[in-house]
């Protein structure tokens, strides 16, 4: 076991550690290059930068937090809105400038963004040495081998079976209590906004026995909450070839819960014309399923929603939530939002607003039309709604967002709930940050004999918008 040593720490803190944050070896899959690596987006790609650092490991790369003592510096990129790719190509400039302090080093681009534009990558920005796509990464040592002989590299093949089951993640910033485990990769849908079917590919889904076994590793190493991901998780289906076995996401939730008592099971992202009742009475058999679903409404306009190709209206949307409420009297949920889609008019912009207040959100994603190259909105709808009208709009989604959260919260205040202690609060080192089942951050002043990891019970004395505010009484039941 070594002292931890912050200059091996990759940026986001993301190394291979355990609970105390002592650094832990792989035997032998420590070598004598690093690896910086950068990653933006949705959990999928964070959880894609855990398979590389992986993939990496096997040849002898070992992580970095420090960009100018790496030989090689990633970025792992999104690419849904173009204030995404942005971002990224003021890293790179960043990264020049590293790359000339240090000649030698290599830089590559990941994800989404480097599957949208492709060779384009190589040809628009010089400092690159390869341009690799998600479904590529098991390439990245051909690749490497390549640059390091001068060789520019890329591979954005997009692939119908790789889910790179068999890669152990190398778990980054981790805080040894919650991990995600991807179940499944790309989409089928073809929301008319979205790059994700282009950059991510067909959907499939992931051997469930291989989705057990990294739960329950996780759950050994005394992980005490795994997230199972899928840009949409409803779909999830997988069947045995010669045995006929299926395993549909019902039954994965199921089996999963099954792993431990203690283990809480969370997943996203859940599609409202996909989930089903079987799900729900799932979550309601299993307190250790969350009480917790991420559910996109995207739009309250069902003109605008068919618009979107999101292939259900307004009342199919709140006859799901009605069900979820029905099924699961406690749950949260909550949502993404899109405001000024083409043609969105000021009456359904209003039905949008009536979704939030009907819906009784306890948080969402929240965000103007930003209209991507290659979709199909981009090919058949002109972006006529202005940009003064779409920030208006979102600034009125966000305010009343933030009612309705806070009105959430209220009804939180004065009851005990059951926290899973994270972490130390981003704002006092004298307090811990943890969450409910909802999903919801919850703040408390740390006390003796408790332990990042621990199921506590709090009372909740406060609340803001955002966050509850409590007490510990004592562990809970499930803790250990
Ligand atoms: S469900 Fe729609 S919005 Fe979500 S990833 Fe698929 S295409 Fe994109």
């Amino acid at each position: 076991m070594h002292k931890y040593d912050k200059d091996r720490a990759l940026v986001d803190r993301q190394i291979l550690t355990d609970r105390q944050g002592e650094v832990m070896d792989r035997p032998g899959r420590v070598g004598d290059k690093s690896f910086y690596i950068e990653s933006y987006g949705c959990q999928m790609n964070f959880a894609d930068s855990e398979i590389v650092a992986s993939i990496l490991a096997d040849i002898g790369y070992s992580a970095t937090a420090s960009m100018d003592s790496a030989d090689l510096i990633l970025i792992n990129t999104c690419s849904i809105r173009e204030k995404a790719e942005d971002t990224v190509r003021k890293r790179l400039r960043i990264f020049d400038k590293a790359k000339r302090r240090r000649p030698g080093t290599l830089v590559g681009v990941l994800g989404c963004m480097a599957e949208r534009l492709k060779k384009k990558f190589l040809e628009e920005e010089r400092l690159v040495d390869m341009v690799v796509g998600p479904d590529a990464y098991r390439d990245l040592p051909a690749l490497l081998a390549s640059a390091e002989e001068g060789q520019k590299g890329i591979n954005v093949l997009l692939s119908r079976e790789e889910t790179y089951a068999d890669v152990a993640p190398v778990r980054l910033n981790s805080n040894g209590v919650s991990a995600f485990i991807s179940i499944m990769r790309g989409c089928d849908n073809m929301c008319s906004f979205c790059v994700v079917p282009f950059t991510r590919g067909r959907e499939r889904s992931r051997d469930p026995y291989s989705v057990i076994a990294e739960a329950s590793q996780l759950y050994e190493q005394g992980y005490k909450e795994v997230t199972l991901l899928g840009q949409n998780v409803d779909s999830y289906q997988w069947s045995h070839e010669e045995s006929g076995e299926s395993v549909n996401f019902a039954r994965l939730l199921g089996l999963v819960a099954d792993i431990g008592p203690d283990l809480r099971v969370r997943f996203s992202t859940s599609h409202p014309k996909d989930i089903t009742d079987e799900v729900l009475h799932t979550i309601a058999a299993y307190r250790n399923i969350c009480d917790y679903i991420h559910l996109p409404v995207q739009s309250g306009s069902s003109r605008i929603l068919s618009r979107m190709n999101r292939t259900y209206d307004r009342e199919w949307y709140m006859e799901r939530v009605e069900s979820i409420y029905r099924i699961i009297p406690d749950c949260a949920i909550s949502s993404d939002i899109i405001t000024g889609f083409c043609g969105e008019t000021e009456e359904e912009h209003r039905e949008t607003l009536s979704m939030v207040e009907w819906a009784g959100y306890t948080m969402s994603y929240m965000f103007y039309y930003s209209e991507r190259p290659g979709t199909l909105a981009a090919r058949k709808y002109e972006d006529d709604v202005d940009l003064a009208t779409k920030k208006r709009r979102l600034a009125e989604v966000i305010d009343l967002q933030r009612t309705v959260s806070h009105q959430h919260n209220l009804r939180d205040v004065g009851k005990t709930m059951e926290i899973l202690l994270e972490g130390r609060s981003k704002k006092s080192d004298r307090h811990w940050k943890g969450r409910n089942s909802q999903n919801k951050i919850v703040i408390m002043p740390m006390m003796d004999g408790y332990a990042i990891g621990d199921y506590v019970d709090v009372k909740i004395s406060d609340t803001t918008s955002a966050t509850l505010l409590g007490d510990i009484i004592q562990k809970s039941q499930y803790s250990s």
